[in-house]
């Protein structure tokens, strides 16, 4: 992959990241948060079921819609958003301050809708987009993913397609053919090696 990415400027901090279903931020969040302990990643708030294997408050806070209006009414929320028509998400702005005081790096991996709302409220943030390597190969990492039924599968890729289109909105695109490098790209966008 001899994909140029420019560099951010020297102050920044906040990154994004957003991209369609299935095209691996979550994978790439992971390598970063394992890989690269001096980026923090920020922990979003959930009203969908924690899947296999999710750990609360390490994958997710899985919160109860009725502590999810309880957190947007206190306005407990950097941004959040109802996704793929179903569960909501949202970022909790105190861990994101407190990072960002402390002169950390600051990862979001959020939903486009999201992404919209932090470069409303904090347009210092920098976006990225991940770009599945084509098509054929999103559809095949959520099929091969297995958690979705095939209606969600469907509603899901409906998203993606609309999605997909949005991305010329953001700062940067990353494809992630491997996940290491995608991972790198991303962390160089934060200046930190
Ligand atoms: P999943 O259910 O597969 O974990 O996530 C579904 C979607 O929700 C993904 O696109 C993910 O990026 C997005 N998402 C996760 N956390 C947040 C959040 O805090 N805010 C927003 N807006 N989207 C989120």
């Amino acid at each position: 992959n001899d994909t140029v990415v420019p560099r951010a400027p020297a102050s920044t901090r906040l990154v994004v990241l957003a991209g369609p279903t299935a095209v691996g931020k979550g994978t790439v969040s992971t390598y970063i948060r394992e890989n690269y302990p001096d980026v923090r990643l920020s922990v979003s708030a959930t009203t969908r079921a924690p899947r296999p294997g999710e750990i609360d408050g390490v994958s997710y806070y899985f919160v109860t819609d009725a502590e999810f209006d309880h957190m947007v009414e206190a306005g407990e929320f950097l941004e959040w958003a109802t996704v793929h028509n179903q569960s909501r998400y949202g970022t909790p702005r105190g861990p994101v301050k407190q990072a960002l005081n402390e002169g950390k790096s600051v990862l979001l991996e959020i939903d486009i809708q999201g992404a919209r709302q932090v470069r409303a409220s904090m347009p210092e943030a920098v976006l990225v987009f991940l770009l599945p390597p084509t098509w054929e190969e999103l559809v095949r990492r959520l099929i091969g993913r297995g958690t979705e039924s095939s209606e969600e599968q469907a509603r899901r890729l409906a998203t993606a397609k609309v999605e997909l289109a949005a991305s010329d909105e953001f700062d940067f695109r990353v494809v992630n053919s491997k996940v290491e490098d995608a991972a790198r790209e991303v962390v160089d966008l934060m200046n930190i090696s």
